[in-house]
């Protein structure tokens, strides 16, 4: 049977990859990636000469021009998968389909080929386990929200992770992240516990918490700190 890969690799730190990983990025005919060119920096680290592919993205029905260049690569996609070859799905970081765009892709690979594919997600490093795992609150079950909207459906899901009493992770970007405070401050009040895990597993990895006005105080006094990747994870109960 067919096999078609799903293969976490790292989120920063480039030794963050398994084994295994490495192997099937080797041994496997095709890599579809979303920019070859951060695909390229970890294949060449490793020595991996398979060729990369750039996956369509999109959903079709989102844009006319987009959803022609989508349509044509996943035509190119399943043609490689009809020829026998094995390919591998990777992200720009992470695990594919976390947050990121892969998830599209796999739901038509398993809608044209069905059982006759078998879809293997090969496990490493995703930033919401990785925080979590740093952040010291309660995580043996948790609301993980992915990015926030940024207009539509903001206000009603500040209120949503006021009301959660489960550990509430999402994903922020620099540009956002003191509105995100100042709003968790609104709907929380200081009664939680916020911790900002900032680029994890790089030079400049940081993870500060306390709770949203404290973190406030810490950003606003340090400017130089509101820059990189952010995941925000909020408790409001003690381990
Ligand atoms: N698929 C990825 C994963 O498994 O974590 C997530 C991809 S999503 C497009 C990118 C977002 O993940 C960033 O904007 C940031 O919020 C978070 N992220 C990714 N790498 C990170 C890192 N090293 N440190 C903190 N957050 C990170």
């Amino acid at each position: 049977m067919n096999k078609f890969y799903i293969v976490a690799t790292p989120i920063g730190n480039l030794e963050d990859i398994t084994l295994r990983a490495l192997r099937i990025l080797k041994e496997i005919d095709l890599i579809l990636c979303e920019d070859t060119r951060v695909s390229r920096r970890l294949l060449d680290k490793y020595e991996i000469k398979t060729p990369l592919l750039s996956y369509p993205a999109d959903n079709p029905k989102s844009g006319r021009s987009k959803s022609q260049n989508t349509n044509h690569k996943l035509q190119t996609i399943f043609k490689e998968i009809e020829s026998g070859k094995t390919l591998a799905l990777i992200s720009d970081a992470g695990t594919p389909c976390i947050s990121d765009p892969g998830s599209f892709l796999v739901s038509k690979i398993k809608e044209k080929f069905g059982d006759s594919i078998q879809i293997i997600p090969i496990p490493g490093a995703s930033a919401v386990i990785t925080a979590l795992s740093g952040a010291g609150v309660p995580a043996s079950d948790f609301l993980f929200l992915g990015f926030l909207p940024h207009k539509k459906g903001r206000e009603t899901l500040f209120k949503e992770i006021a009301e959660s009493e489960r550990t509430v992770v999402f994903y922020e970007s620099p540009h956002r992240i003191i509105k995100t405070l100042e709003s968790l401050k609104l709907h929380l009040g200081n009664e939680c516990k916020i911790v900002l895990a900032r680029e994890l597993t790089k030079i400049y990895e940081q993870i500060v918490s306390g709770n949203p006005e404290e973190i406030l105080k810490y950003f606003n006094e340090n400017e130089d700190k509101i820059k990189g990747e952010f995941v925000v994870v909020v408790s409001k109960s003690k381990v």
